[in-house]
């Protein structure tokens, strides 16, 4: 069965209904959605991406009631956060309710649940019900951010890829959790910690790239392209010493370009880390189907969305 590509919501919305997996887009990443009470249908979102099934999924839904159902605890914070970043790219990690099937949530007694901000995806949720979704690439690949990108991860396996346009987000969502009334940064993502933080005061990030992970997902290698990367700022000195190689090349906002490079992309020229953290994943894939020997990325300022987008990188570089 080829993977289809289509923007029929109601279409999609059947086949999710019936038990299968879809492609679905969200303004953070694109997903393969199931309905979280088709246990079928998750199994196969982890045979699909080849997962491990002790990472669990993030559970999508469309309004504060559906959330409420499917957790047992609200803590103040999160009803602040929630008054502010949803519909968006903020995931609550809260105490899960007995409706939340097991293998979402890897046997834990918490779900990671948000509500996505994107009118397609949201539209889908009403018409089905809470949608469990990880994002749609093989597990430690950068994820998707067009439906196309999906089609080509899996050409086939699914019925049905929604297009719902490129996302506008483009990393994926920011993980939290409470830790005795302490907000806890499990995974940057498309909010900043500045932002989480100007709404509920300080935070802790606990998702060091050397230290131990308390969010399942965050292993070391992770969104990494099949070509070889290598973040640095020495891009000239690389190009220099490797001429005879064939070389990508993805900056910030500088667009002067190198001699001797196959292909060289500009994430922002106007330096603007929100464009940047859009077209980062697209970049990247772009990069990937060229048949380079190497593609360098100069890393990005470290604060705000640079932050995420640099944690990105450093867990597509480790090999
Ligand atoms: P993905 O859907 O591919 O963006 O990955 C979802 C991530 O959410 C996983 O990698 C987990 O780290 C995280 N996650 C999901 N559920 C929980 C949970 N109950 N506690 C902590 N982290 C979670
Ligand atoms: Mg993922």
């Amino acid at each position: 069965m080829n993977s289809l590509i289509s923007k029929d919501l109601e279409a999609a919305a059947q086949l999710l209904l019936n038990g299968n997996v879809v492609g679905v887009p969200t303004e953070t990443v694109y997903g393969l959605g199931a309905s979280i009470y088709n246990t079928t249908a998750i199994d196969y979102i982890f045979e699909l991406k080849k997962r491990p099934k002790s990472n669990p999924l993030i559970v999508h839904t469309s309004s504060i009631e559906q959330v409420q159902k499917l957790t047992t605890a609200f803590p103040d914070k999160a009803k602040q956060l929630a008054n502010y970043f949803w519909p968006g790219s903020l995931t609550m990690v809260l105490p899960k309710s007995a409706t939340v099937p097991n293998q979402i949530t890897a046997n834990k007694s918490t779900v990671a649940i948000r509500i996505p901000n994107h009118p397609v995806f949201l539209k889908l949720i009403d018409l089905v019900g809470p949608i469990a979704a990880p994002s749609a690439n093989p597990y430690e690949r950068i994820s998707p951010t067009t439906a196309k990108h999906v089609a080509n991860y899996f050409p086939t396996g699914l019925p049905l890829i929604l297009d719902g346009g490129s996302c506008e987000k483009g990393i994926e969502s920011t993980i939290i959790g409470f830790d005795d009334h302490e907000v806890i940064v499990y995974r940057l993502g498309s909010i900043s910690v500045e932002e989480i933080e100007s709404i509920v005061g300080k935070v802790t990030v606990k998702n060091e790239v050397n230290g131990t992970y308390t969010s399942p997902g965050m292993v070391l290698k992770h969104y990494a392209p099949i070509t070889k990367t290598i973040v640095t700022n020495s891009i000239e000195e690389y190009i220099d010493e490797f001429r005879n190689k064939k070389i990508g090349v993805i900056r910030f906002k500088d667009d002067s370009t190198f001699p001797n490079v196959a292909k060289q992309l500009t994430l922002s020229k106007k330096g603007d880390l929100t464009e940047a953290a859009a077209n980062i994943y697209a970049f990247m894939h772009i990069l990937d189907q060229l048949k380079l020997d190497f593609m360098l990325i100069e890393p990005m300022p470290n604060n705000s969305l640079g932050r995420s987008i640099n944690d990105r990188l450093k867990r597509a570089t480790h090999l």
